[in-house]
């Protein structure tokens, strides 16, 4: 999920450099030498759900790359012109057509390393019927003991799990700030 550098000016087409600005910025930019035009790249937010079921979770198994076949939570870029909350939701919709109920927010994640914060909400579901889509090959309910800890597709759905069930055993839900490797 790394990006690649910028190659081209998104204005006129011409390649671009990276150097530093001119105007007082301190870290290299894609600049167009032709148009002027400064590109920058910041991070990238990913949006998904925790959706519990009594003391079980709702995981996906993914239908696509990365991490084919792996287990994840239901999470995904977030799009222009939605909330973190509604990318969530969105998400947890395509990738495991559950039925659920927004809570609030879980685990907020900084994996500087990719450029990413990942944000988690818990979501209530109110079915244990599910209708995934094509990015899902199955989509099922697993305990705490049923987790396939060796087969989650990603550290931030591996950490997230973990708070979830600790806080679960406590019986009082917060929000974890966590910075991943
Ligand atoms: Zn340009």
């Amino acid at each position: 999920m790394y990006r690649s550098p910028i190659k081209h000016c998104r204005n006129c087409g011409a390649a671009v450099a990276y150097r530093v600005p001119d105007d007082g910025d301190t870290r290299e930019r894609a600049v167009c030498p032709a148009c002027g035009t400064i590109h920058y790249e910041n991070p990238l937010n990913v949006v998904g759900t925790v959706p519990h079921w009594g003391d079980k979770v709702l995981l996906c198994k993914r239908n696509i790359e990365p991490r084919w076949g792996k287990w994840t939570l239901p999470a995904g870029f977030m799009e222009l012109n939605e909330t973190t909350a509604q990318g969530a939701a969105r998400e947890t919709d395509e990738e495991a057509g559950a039925q659920f109920e927004m809570e609030d927010l879980f685990s907020v994640m900084n994996v500087e390393r990719v450029g990413q914060v990942h944000l988690y909400y818990r979501a209530r579901l109110l079915s244990e019927q599910f209708h995934p889509g094509h990015e899902t090959i199955e989509a099922r309910l697993f305990t705490e003991a049923e987790i396939p800890w060796d087969d989650l597709a990603f550290r931030t759905v591996k950490e997230t799990l973990a708070c979830y069930f600790s806080d679960r055993r406590q019986g009082a839900y917060g929000i974890h700030v966590i910075d991943v490797a």
